[in-house]
């Protein structure tokens, strides 16, 4: 996605240990407009595939994932990074953080992932993939179908997009950095 290239090229900020930081756009200021444009890539790119509800994992993958919803009339349901005390049939997991470099608990309501569900799971990033194994995990326990997996940055000298495609999960990326080696960011 051109546009998207364009301004992580502009804006993005190169951190040591191959973090993209994109705060002033994607996950700290957020540029409404161009996640406008992101939701209507996702949704060309996933347009052959029957999907009845998107998932998302906070806090980053809500506002594609709004946007997303908001253009297809579609629900939608964020996988939680704490265990509220009120959720009811709540399916977890465990899950490393790239960036904070700990293991947490993520949880979702099977009231709201069930097996009559054809899910588009979307994120912001893709890196080593953990998030999106924790979604593939809830979604087994679940009996929800994944139909795809969503991401605006794929960092592909980290190994996420290959687990995810060796499993045979269909995976669209807007942008993909090959490297950020030198903290200069080399977008394909
Ligand atoms: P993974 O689970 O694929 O290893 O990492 C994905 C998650 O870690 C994303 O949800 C995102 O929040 C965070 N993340 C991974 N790499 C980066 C990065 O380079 N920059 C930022 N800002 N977040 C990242």
């Amino acid at each position: 996605m051109e546009l998207l290239k364009q301004r992580i090229l502009q804006d993005g900020r190169c951190y040591p240990g191959g973090i993209l930081k994109v705060d002033s756009f994607i996950n700290h200021q957020m540029d409404p407009m161009l996640m406008y444009k992101i939701a209507e890539e996702f949704i060309r790119r996933f347009q052959d595939r029957k999907i009845n509800k998107i998932v998302t994992i906070e806090a980053s993958g809500i506002a594609p994932a709004i946007m997303v919803v908001y253009i297809m009339h579609l629900p939608v349901v964020f996988v939680k990074k704490k265990k509220p005390k009120t959720m009811e049939n709540m399916l977890s997991t465990v899950v490393h953080s790239f960036t904070k470099d700990r293991d947490y608990t993520v949880c979702i309501s099977n009231n709201f992932l069930t097996p009559e569900d054809h899910i588009l799971f979307i994120d912001d990033f893709l890196a080593y993939g953990n998030a999106a194994m924790g979604m593939v995990e809830l979604a087994e326990q679940s009996g929800a179908v994944i139909e795809g997996m969503g991401f605006i940055i794929e960092k592909a000298f980290q190994d996420g997009g290959n687990l995810l495609r060796e499993k045979g999960i269909r995976v669209e990326s807007l942008a993909i950095i090959d490297n950020l080696d030198d903290c200069k960011i080399t977008v394909r």
